[in-house]
C-alpha cells in the first residue's frame, strides 16, 4: 500500500519479527550470526558486514528519501568518506565554497594527498552553475540550506547541469532532513545525512547516512562501507530508529517554533540581520520555498554589537544551549566563528560572510512562547542596561579601589563628549586592545549614559551621532538628565573595577575631579582648566591624589600628543633641573603666523583655521593668548613655578577694538586688521626675522605673546600647526628640541588614550610606567 512517509517512519520494521510477534522490532546486539549449515550461510554473518537492526534504520532512511537503497554508518563524516571512495585519482569534486567545514576539512586533505582534484565554488549563484560546466566534474557536492547563513541551493539547476556532464551530485540533507526535502527527487544522485541531527533528533546518538537513488552505486557504496568498517552500530541504529519514527511531528513542531522565534527576532532592536530561509527578504527564498516543504528550524542572526554582546546574551540565555551540533528537541545556540567555524581562518570566515556578532540557533520543540521569552530577556540584557536610579540618593554607597588585580579591564568614564570625546570613543572603538579598557560611562552637560559592564560599541558609536547633532544626552535613547555634579557623583561611586575619569571638557572641573579621585579614580585630563587653575585649586586635587594613591595624567594637556610632560617629568625626577622652556603650544598661532609669513591675509588665514578644525570652537580663546597661556602654566608648575594664572603676561591678539564683540561680526571685522598684519610680517622678514606666538616659562615667571625671532632660531623652523618646545635644563644647556603635530582631535584623543594605555599598562604590571 502506498503510504505517507510519516507513515512509513512510524511503522520501519514494525511487526517483522516472525519469532516471538515483537512489534518493535528488537536489537540485534551480535557481532556475528551462525550459520545456518556448512557453507550455507544465513542473510546476516558478521554484523560490520550486515546487521538486522542497521537495515530496518536503512530500509527506512532510504524510503524517506525515495532511494533505492540506504548505508547507515558510525558519523555523518563516514557517511562523507564513505562517498568520496567513489573518487579516483584524477577526478574532480566540485563542492560548495561553504559546505560543513569537517567536509571542506576532508576534502583538502584527500586532494592534497592526490586522491582527487577539488574546488570550491558558490552553488547558490548561477556563476557556480557555470563553473560546473566549466571544469567538468566527476562528483558535485551541495548542502542546501548551508551552514551556518542557511544560503539556499537550487538542488534541480544543480543536478541538470552536473548531469550535462556526466557528475555525480551528492546533497548533504542534515539541516532539512528527508521530512522537508528529498533531493532525490530533485535529480541529486546520492543524499548524506548526518543522522546526528534532526534524523535521531535527541542528541543521544552519532551517526550518518548514504541513500542512493542508483542500485549500482548503493551496492557499491556497501562493498566499500564493510571494507572500510565504517558502517553503524546496532545499539546506535536502534536508537536512532526510535527517533526517526517521530520525525514528522518532531519537525513540524521544530518549523512551527522557528517560525515563531524568527517572528519575534525580527522585531528586536538587538537582532541587526537575520538569516532564515522563510524571510521573503532572505536570498534564495524562492527556490526554498519550490523545493522544501517546510522553511527549518536553523535560525541564524546578527546580533548588534561584537563578541562581548554575543558572550553577554548567550551566558543570559536560560532555555538555549551553548553547544554545538543541531537539530535536538532541545534548543541550542552556537557562536559560529569561536565554535563550527574556528578551524576557518578569519579572513576566510570574513569572505564567507560570518562575522563575530554571528549566533545561530537550532530551535527545538520545547513551548515556543518559553524559547521567544527566554530569547528576548537575553537580547534585552545584551543590549545597555537603563539605570533609572533616583540621583544623589546614590552617593553614600562608596566603591572600595584598592589595588588593581592582574589583567582585570578598565573601566573608564569619559567627561565630555565633544570633538575630542568623539574622536576618543572612536580610537578605543577601533582598537583590539579593547578588552582591558571599556567605557561605562559617558557625561556632558545635560546628563549621562552608563553601562556597569561597558557600553556596548554600538551605543557608543550612537552617542557620537546623537552628539554630533548637536544634542545632549539627557534626551539620548538610554540618557539619565542630570547636572555633570549629580553625574559624576553618581557614576564614581559605582562598583566600578579599575576606575578611571577621563576628562575632555573645556571647563573647570576641578570639584568633579576631587569627587573621582576620593573615590579611587585615578584621571586623564586634556582639559586645562583645571590644571591651569588657582593654585591652591590645583594643590586640592593633587593632594586627593595623594591621599588616595591615585594618578593624575595629562600628556594631552599640553603640547596635544607631545611627551613634552613627560620628558620634564623625567627630567626632574633624574635630578636634573629645568632652568626655562620656550615653546610654540598653539597648533592655531602656529599655523596662522606661517600662513600670514606666505603672503596669506590674516583674517583669510583665520577663517581657514577655522574651517580645518584647528581652533578652540571660539577662535578667540586662541587669538587671546588664553589658551596659550594655561599651558605654560601647566608646564611652569611642573617646575616649581607657584603663581596663577592672573600672573602670567599674555600678549593677546585680539584687537582692542573687536574684544567683546559677537562672533560672526568679530570674524568679519577682523579683515580691518589684515594692512597692519601685513606691516609687521615684512618687517620681521626685513630684519631676517619671523614672527613667532612663543610662551617662555621659568621657575619665577612667564611671559606668553608674539615675538620676532631670528631665523636661526629653533622656533623659526616650526611650520603647519606643529607644537614646538626647547627645554633649556642644567645639564642641556644647549636646548633639547621636542616638535610635533598640536592642533587637532585626533592627535589630542590619540595623546589621552595614550594615558590611558599607560594606566592600563601600569596596573596589568604593577609598576608605575
Ligand atoms: N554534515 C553537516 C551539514 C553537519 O552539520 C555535520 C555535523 O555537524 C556533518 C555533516 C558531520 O556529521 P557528524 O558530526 O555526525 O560526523
Amino acid at each position: 500500500m502506498q503510504t505517507h512517509s510519516s507513515t512509513a517512519a512510524v511503522r520501519a520494521g514494525i511487526n517483522s519479527d516472525r519469532h516471538h510477534g515483537a512489534v518493535v522490532p528488537p536489537l540485534h546486539l551480535s557481532a556475528n550470526f551462525a550459520f545456518e549449515g556448512f557453507n550455507k550461510p544465513r542473510t546476516y554473518d558478521y554484523t560490520r558486514s550486515g546487521n538486522p537492526t542497521r537495515s530496518h534504520l536503512a530500509d527506512a532512511i532510504a524510503e524517506l528519501e525515495n532511494g533505492v537503497s540506504a548505508v547507515v554508518t558510525s558519523t555523518g563524516m563516514s557517511a562523507i568518506a564513505l562517498v568520496l571512495h567513489l573518487l579516483r585519482p584524477g577526478d574532480t569534486v566540485l563542492a560548495a565554497h561553504d559546505c560543513y567545514g569537517g567536509t571542506q576539512r576532508l576534502l583538502r586533505a584527500l586532494a592534497e594527498r592526490g586522491h582527487f582534484t577539488l574546488e570550491f565554488t558558490d552553488l547558490t549563484t548561477s556563476a557556480g552553475l557555470d563553473e560546473i560546466a566549466r571544469c567538468r566534474p566527476r562528483m558535485v557536492w551541495a548542502e542546501s540550506p548551508s551552514n551556518p547563513l542557511l544560503r539556499i541551493t537550487d538542488i534541480a539547476a544543480v543536478a541538470s547541469v552536473a548531469h550535462a556532464v556526466g557528475a555525480t551530485v551528492v546533497v548533504d540533507n542534515t539541516f532539512l532532513s528527508p521530512s522537508l526535502q528529498q533531493p532525490l527527487a530533485l535529480g541529486a544522485d546520492l543524499v548524506v545525512h548526518s543522522t546526528t541531527k534532526y534524523i535521531n533528533g535527541h542528541s543521544d546518538v552519532v551517526g550518518g547516512a548514504v541513500v542512493s537513488a542508483d542500485a549500482a552505486i548503493g551496492d557499491e557504496l556497501k562493498w566499500w562501507s564493510n571494507a572500510l568498517g565504517v558502517t553503524g552500530a546496532p545499539f546506535d541504529s536502534y536508537l536512532t530508529l526510535r527517533g526517526l519514527r517521530t520525525l514528522h511531528v518532531r519537525i513540524k513542531q521544530h518549523v512551527e517554533n522557528g517560525e515563531a522565534v524568527v517572528a519575534s527576532l525580527r522585531s528586536h532592536p538587538m537582532v541587526a540581520k537575520l538569516y532564515y530561509p522563510g524571510l521573503a527578504t532572505h536570498i534564495g527564498h524562492d527556490i526554498a520555498r519550490r523545493q522544501q516543504s517546510g522553511f527549518g528550524a536553523m535560525v541564524s542572526f546578527e546580533i548588534a554589537g561584537g563578541v562581548a554582546e554575543v558572550e553577554r546574551f548567550t551566558s543570559r540565555l536560560e532555555l538555549f544551549t551553548l553547544a554545538e551540533s543541531l537539530g535536538g528537541v532541545e534548543s541550542l545556540v552556537a557562536h559560529p566563528a569561536t565554535m563550527t567555524h574556528a578551524s576557518m581562518t578569519s579572513e576566510a570566515r570574513a569572505a564567507a560572510g560570518i562575522t563575530e556578532s554571528l549566533v545561530r540557533l537550532s530551535v527545538g520543540i520545547e513551548a515556543a512562547d518559553d524559547l521567544i521569552a527566554d530569547l528576548n530577556q537575553a537580547l534585552d540584557g545584551a543590549a545597555v542596561t537603563r539605570f533609572q536610579v533616583a540621583l544623589g540618593g546614590h552617593s553614600s554607597g562608596r566603591a572600595e579601589r584598592s589595588a588593581i588585580p592582574g589583567n582585570e579591564c578598565a573601566s573608564v568614564i569619559l567627561l565630555g563628549a565633544g570633538a575630542i570625546g568623539r574622536e576618543l570613543i572612536a580610537q578605543i572603538s577601533s582598537c583590539s586592545g579593547g578588552q582591558s579598557l571599556r567605557i561605562c560611562g559617558v557625561v556632558d552637560r545635560s546628563g549621562y549614559v552608563f553601562d556597569a559592564d561597558g557600553i556596548p560599541a554600538i551605543t557608543l558609536a550612537a552617542i557620537c551621532a546623537h552628539k554630533e547633532n548637536g544634542r545632549g544626552l539627557a534626551d539620548f535613547d538610554i540618557g539619565i538628565a542630570a547636572p555633570p555634579e549629580e553625574s559624576v557623583d553618581w557614576l564614581t561611586s559605582q562598583s566600578l573595577t579599575a576606575a578611571i575619569l577621563v576628562d575632555v571638557t573645556a571647563a573647570e572641573t576641578a570639584p568633579l575631579l576631587e569627587t573621582a579621585l576620593s573615590r579611587g579614580f585615578d584621571l586623564v585630563l586634556a582639559n586645562k582648566v583645571p590644571l591651569a587653575g588657582d593654585q591652591s585649586v590645583v594643590d586640592g586635587v593633587f593632594v586627593a591624589a595623594a591621599v588616595g594613591g591615585r594618578r593624575i595624567l595629562s600628556e594631552a594637556t599640553v603640547g596635544a600628543g607631545l611627551p613634552v610632560i613627560d620628558t620634564i617629568r623625567k627630567l626632574t625626577e633624574s635630578g636634573d633641573e629645568v632652568l626655562a622652556i620656550e615653546g610654540c603650544p598653539s597648533g592655531t598661532l602656529g599655523y596662522l603666523l606661517g600662513e600670514v609669513g606666505r603672503g596669506v591675509s590674516f583674517s583669510r588665514a583665520l577663517r581657514a583655521a577655522v574651517a580645518a578644525g584647528y581652533t578652540e570652537p571660539d577662535p578667540r580663546v586662541d587669538l587671546s593668548g588664553l589658551d596659550v597661556a594655561r599651558k605654560a602654566l601647566i608646564l611652569a608648575r611642573l617646575i616649581g613655578y607657584r603663581g596663577d594664572l592672573g600672573d602670567v603676561q599674555v600678549d593677546s591678539l585680539v584687537p582692542s577694538a573687536l574684544r567683546g564683540v559677537p562672533l560672526a561680526e568679530f570674524v568679519a571685522r577682523l579683515a580691518d586688521q589684515d594692512d597692519e598684519w601685513v606691516a609687521r610680517v615684512h618687517g620681521a622678514q626685513d630684519r631676517g626675522e619671523v614672527l613667532r606666538y612663543r610662551a617662555r616659562v621659568t621657575p619665577t615667571g612667564i611671559t606668553v605673546g608674539l615675538v620676532a625671532v631670528s631665523a636661526a632660531d629653533p622656533l623659526a623652523s616650526l611650520t603647519g600647526t606643529d607644537n614646538q618646545f626647547s627645554i633649556t635644563t642644567r645639564r642641556y644647556q644647549q636646548p633639547l628640541v621636542i616638535t610635533g603635530p598640536g592642533a587637532g582631535a585626533p592627535v589630542t584623543a590619540a595623546g589621552v588614550f595614550n594615558d590611558l594605555l599607560r594606566l592600563v599598562a601600569e596596573r596589568q604590571s604593577g609598576v608605575s610606567v
